[in-house]
Parts: C-alpha cells; structure tokens; sequence
C-alpha cells in the first residue's frame, strides 16, 4: 500500500518546515531518509564528503567508463517491494528493467541460472524440492509482515503491540516462523536431510554471502530464508548505472526544498548529555540541527563523538570489506556468456578472498557506460580489512604487492570459469579494503552490512541522543537497496516522533 500526501509539509496535520535536519552522508540510506522527511516538508541539509551520492551504490568515472562502485544488481523494485514503494511516494520513476536472469552461478564449469522461478535448482538439485517449498512459505510471510514497515528492534510497547497485530492477528502461519527464529540456515537445512550434501551447501553458502555476509553455519534461518528469494522477488537493471537511484533521490531532496552539500565532511559532532546540538565539517562550517540523522557505522559515528570504538554487539559486524576489480573489457565477452551478472566460485575452500566472485557488466546498449565495442565490468569478493591494513602499515611496497596478488588470484578465477573473459579485459584498476575507508568514511572499509547471525543482536536507528538517529545498512534489516530503504522508513517515524516532542 502507498501513501499519499496532498500536503506534504503538514502530514498528519503536522508542521514539519520549522524544524531542520541535517543529514550526515548521502548514501542510499540517508537519502531515503532525507527525501522522505524532505517530503514531509522538514528542511533537510544532506552533508556529503565525496563529489557525488551514493557511497556503496554510488558510481564513479574512470577512462571514459562509468563504473558501479560497489552494488550493481537493483532489487526491491517489485510491486509493492521497498524501492518501489519509495517511487511512487515521491514521484519518481526509476529507471529500471527487469532482468531475465538474476545471475549465473558457475562452479566447476557447470552453470545454473537464477531466475523467477526455483525450477532450475530443484532440476539441478532434486532432493532440495521440500526445502525450496518451505523457503517460498516463510519469505512470503516475511515479505508481508515487513510490508508498511517492520518495527524491529522493538522499542516500545505500540511497537510489540503492532508486531503482534501483523504477525498473530493478520497472518496465522506466522507463529511457524518462530521456531527458526533463533536457529541456523544449516539447522534449518538439516530438518530436510540437505546438511551433509556439500554441492548444495556450497551453492548456498555463496547465496547468503552475498546477501547476509555470513554461511549457512552462522546465518540465521529467518534472514537466510528472505535473502534466497531474491532471485524470485527479481532483480532489476537500472540504466545508467547503479548511482542513478541516489542521483534521482538526491533531485528529489532539493525539489523538496532540502539541499544536498558535497565535498562536506563532517568531522566532529556538537553534543550536551542526551542531545546532539550539530556538527562541524572539514571546511571549518558548524551547523547547528534540531535532529541529526548519522548515514554512518556505530564505529564511524562513534569517531565524530570522539569516542574509541566500542565492542560492537556480537554478531553485529560482519568484518568484511571488499578487493574490487573495475574492469574495460570488450562487450563479445559478455554476449557469449549470455548474461550480464555471474557468481564464481572456485571448486573448494572458504569463500571469500578472491575464491568467490561476483562480476557484473553494463548493459550492451549502454554507451555512456563504456568506450564502443565496450563494458563497465564490476568483480567483487569478500575480503578481511585487517591484513591490508597491517601490509599498508609495513610499507606501501608490501601494500602493493598484495593488491597485485589478488589482482591475479581473481583473474585466474574469472578465466577458468569464464574463458571467454580471457583476452577480453582492456583496463584493469583495483580497490581494496582501504580504498573503500577514503571513498565511504567507513572505518576499516567494512562494507556490506552486519553479519545476519541474529534477529536480536541488532541496532536500531536510535542512539545515545534523543535526537541522533542511525540509517544504513548497520541498522536492521541491513544490507542491500530495499534493506537500507526498509530501514530508512523505521528511521523516519522516529525521527517524526521526536518532532512531536520537540514541539512539546
Ligand atoms: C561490493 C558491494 C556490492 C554490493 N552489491 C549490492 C547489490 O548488487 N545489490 C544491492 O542491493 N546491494 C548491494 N550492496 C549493498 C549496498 O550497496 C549497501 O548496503 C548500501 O548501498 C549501503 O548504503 P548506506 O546507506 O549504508 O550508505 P553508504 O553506502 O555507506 O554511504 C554512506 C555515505 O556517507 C558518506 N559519509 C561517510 N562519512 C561521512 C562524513 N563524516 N561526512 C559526510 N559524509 C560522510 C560517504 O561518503 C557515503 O557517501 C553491495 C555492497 C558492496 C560493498
């Protein structure tokens, strides 16, 4: 269901134009937030540090290619799903097309596509029929009650009374979510007899990398079950690069009356007790805000407050990053094999670390994207901050030398499974977990959302301050398009609550 607000500055017969916001951070997460309070009439001052939006869906232009910096595969686009929904809120149309395969995955020089339908991995793996029925169950009950917003970490008794409103009253099956509420997708596994059948677990162990940041040993059942229908839910092509979705929110911000600030970096954070009182930015600025919201890590946040960082919540942090390739490579590639997102994985061992790829190209038709005859290709894999780190400490030589390494490790990985790609690759520049701390502010590099090992050991958007409130993939439901959109509407309403009490 779809809001509509005649007028946008007095939803709910309230003024919202007196109060200001600011903003740290013009990823998708912050943008969602400041375009819906935008739209609710509330100044908004989104402070950015880098030139352009979008941070982890960003896009970047390098040699005539314009480069998807981190996410490529859009999702949520559906009827009804998070980013759709956001469309239609506030007037944009998205410039999207659904995608006919969501990925390929290869493995051992076999491929299955995913698609809208399970029938290809049931073909592929017969016994798992029981499991995938089961799995189509618990997300449509998931995806409903996460419709019109998920209350989740609960903070007040409305929200638990809402929670059982939507999850007893509205929808009787979801009791039977509760009994994997605390177990393991490898629990979960077992009860069909599928734990001990390595091809499966390793075709699933590499779904839910990509989208809980965790295997089937540590990722919760629940998140587990959500995160493998996305390939049905669909994905979606967005023209022009990924970073058109926070282009055409950051547009929609200022057509709003809000204002979007680049080259800002927010450096310190003015507080007294429980209220954040505004910030002070690199260029010697201090904005004073009536509520604040951080589109930052607890650990990053943490850092503006001059605070050390805390031990984060178990399980809360996944200690990913990323080694990226951002690759020119010639468009006859990607038309043998047929699609445009491939996952890799090498035959055996952790994943992660270059022995798990996801590589993405633009479009064929795209020619803005990338030099004629050309495409923008995006590989990604799991990688941990702490040795890059150590290796950048002990002198950029070693630092070097590493990047090359991976370099070589993932391409050797592409081309085994990929040899079409052999010959094809025209540019190659890579990024490592460093590379990914300058270019989002996120200490370490850690990208990619929290480790989804528990429903409960979650954050919230509340803070410390009354009025500071978190957005992005740190807070539930965590990563990805539609999660950091989920989690932006939940940061909304308590921000809006909070401007009530301010006007008390
Ligand atoms: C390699 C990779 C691949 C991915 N693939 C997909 C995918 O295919 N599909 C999908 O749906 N999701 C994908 N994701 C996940 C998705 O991109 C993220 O979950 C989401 O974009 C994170 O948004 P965020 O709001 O948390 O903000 P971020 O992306 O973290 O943006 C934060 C912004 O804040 C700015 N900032 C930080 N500190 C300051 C400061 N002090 N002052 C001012 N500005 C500051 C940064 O410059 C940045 O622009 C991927 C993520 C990665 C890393």
């Amino acid at each position: 269901m779809t809001a509509k607000f005649e007028n946008p500055s007095s939803v709910a017969g309230m003024d919202n134009s007196d109060l200001h916001c600011i903003v740290i951070g013009a990823g998708l997460g912050g943008l969602a937030a400041a375009a819906l309070l935008a739209r609710r009439g509330m100044q908004v001052t989104v402070l950015e540090a880098q030139s352009t939006p979008g941070g982890c869906a960003g896009n970047f232009v390098s040699n005539g290619y314009r480069f998807d910096a981190g996410a490529t595969v859009g999702c949520g686009f559906h009827p009804g799903g998070p980013l759709e929904q956001l469309g239609h809120e506030l007037g944009i149309e998205w410039p999207v097309t659904p995608e006919p395969v969501a990925w390929q995955y290869r493995r051992r020089g076999r491929k299955l596509d995913l698609c809208r339908t399970r029938e290809g991995i049931i073909a592929r793996f017969p016994r798992s029929a029981s499991f995938w029925e089961e799995q189509s169950r618990m997300a449509e009950m998931l995806w409903r009650l996460s419709e019109n917003g998920l209350h989740w970490p609960l903070t007040s008794l409305p929200d638990l009374a809402g929670l059982f409103l939507k999850g007893v009253g509205g929808l009787p099956g979801t009791v039977s979510l509760a009994k994997y509420a605390t177990g393991t997708a490898h629990d979960w596994l077992a009860t069909h007899g599928l734990d001990t059948m390595s091809d499966f677990i390793r075709f699933i162990d590499a779904q839910l990398m990509i989208s809980v940041q965790a295997t089937s040993r540590e990722a919760n059942a629940l998140n587990a079950a959500i995160a493998l229908d996305l390939p049905v839910s669909g994905t979606w092509h967005v023209r022009g690069g990924v970073g058109r979705i926070a282009e055409l929110l950051a547009a929609s911000i200022e057509k709003d009356g809000g204002a979007v600030v680049y080259n800002k970096k927010v450096i310190r954070l003015d507080t007294i007790r429980r209220e954040a009182l505004g910030v002070e930015t690199a260029d010697g600025d201090a904005l004073a805000a009536d509520i604040i919201i951080a589109n930052l890590t607890p650990d990053s946040l943490e850092q503006l407050e001059g605070r050390a960082p805390e031990r984060a919540k178990v399980g809360i942090r996944s200690g990913w990053s990323a080694f990226m390739l951002y690759l020119g490579m010639d468009s006859s590639a990607f038309r043998m094999a047929g699609v445009d997102h491939l996952q890799i994985i090498s035959s055996d061992g952790r994943l992660g670390e270059c022995q798990s790829l996801f590589v993405s190209a633009s479009a064929a038709d795209e020619l803005s994207r990338a030099p004629s005859g050309q495409r923008a290709v995006t590989i990604s894999t799991h990688s941990r901050p702490e040795p890059w780190f150590e290796a950048l400490r002990s002198g950029r030589a070693g630092y070097l030398r590493m990047k090359e390494r991976y370099t070589r490790q993932a391409l050797d990985l592409l081309y085994e499974e990929m040899p079409e790609a052999e010959g094809a690759v025209r540019s190659v520049k890579a990024a490592t977990p460093v590379s990914w701390e300058r270019w989002t502010g996120r200490r370490l590099g850690y990208v990619g959302g929290y480790a989804q090992t528990s429903l409960f050991d979650v954050y919230g958007p509340s803070t410390r301050y009354d009025n500071l409130f978190l957005v992005g993939d740190s807070i539930f439901p965590g990563q990805s398009l539609p999660g950091v959109v989920t989690g932006a509407r939940r940061t909304v309403e308590l921000v809006l609550r909070q401007a009530r009490k301010i006007r008390l």
